[in-house]
């Protein structure tokens, strides 16, 4: 719905400053700002104010209790193969089906830190919702938003790096969003952590086209 209204604001019909007098000015200027702008780089730095370090040895027990439940799962399933459950005088199916709910819970609940704990040390850092994890040379896990200031003209806004639409997925997988302004002030993303103005498709996939 924004999207149209941004494709129409450059045919002058729409009001955008919200009075008679300022209307056309402001749409102007408006254009005007976007042209100039469209070169304009910004960069992503990372904001010290959210900056973290963990101990790496946090995700590797939080990997090591996943590996441990599955390791006996597999050992029940075993067990239940060799007949050694019934001959224990286990009840086999009550034993499997209470181990897999279990090891299932386990992997759901420690998915986050396994990704992180299998991050390689290589001077990298990798998004994963809305923050950026990087494994440092001592072993922990710095942890960090990055950031840039928005430079539409007037904007005071914070550009955050959210994933990108899914009609922009093959060429993006990151963009750049406005903390004010939202849609209409958007970047995109590279690996050297520049971004310059974007406009994106922001309609959700379409479901029965071809
Ligand atoms: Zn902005």
């Amino acid at each position: 719905m924004s999207n149209d209204n941004d494709d129409n604001g450059k045919n002058n019909s729409v009001d955008i400053s919200g009075t008679v007098t300022g209307s056309n000015i402001s749409i102007n200027q408006n254009q005007d700002g976007n042209q100039a702008i469209s070169d304009t780089e910004i960069e992503y730095k990372i904001d010290e104010n959210t900056y973290r370090e963990v101990s790496g040895e946090t995700y590797k027990k939080s990997a090591n209790v996943f590996y441990i439940s599955l390791g006996l799962l597999a050992l029940g399933v075993l067990a239940d193969f060799a007949g050694i459950l019934a001959y224990l005088g286990f009840n086999q199916p009550v034993v499997l089906l209470v181990l897999a709910p279990i090891c299932w819970l386990i992997a759901k609940i420690t998915e986050d830190d396994r990704w992180v704990n299998g991050l390689s040390q290589d001077n990298k850092s990798y998004y994963r919702e809305g923050s950026w994890y990087e494994k440092l040379p001592n072993g922990n896990v710095a942890i960090y938003d990055k950031r840039a200031k928005c430079v539409y003209p007037r904007c005071e806004g914070t550009i955050n790096i959210v994933p990108a639409p899914p009609r922009e997925r093959p060429n993006h997988s990151l963009i750049g969003k406005c903390s004010l302004c939202g849609v209409q002030h958007t970047y995109t993303v590279d690996y050297n952590g520049i971004g310059y103005p974007q406009k994106f498709d922001w309609r959700p996939q379409p479901q029965n086209i071809r």
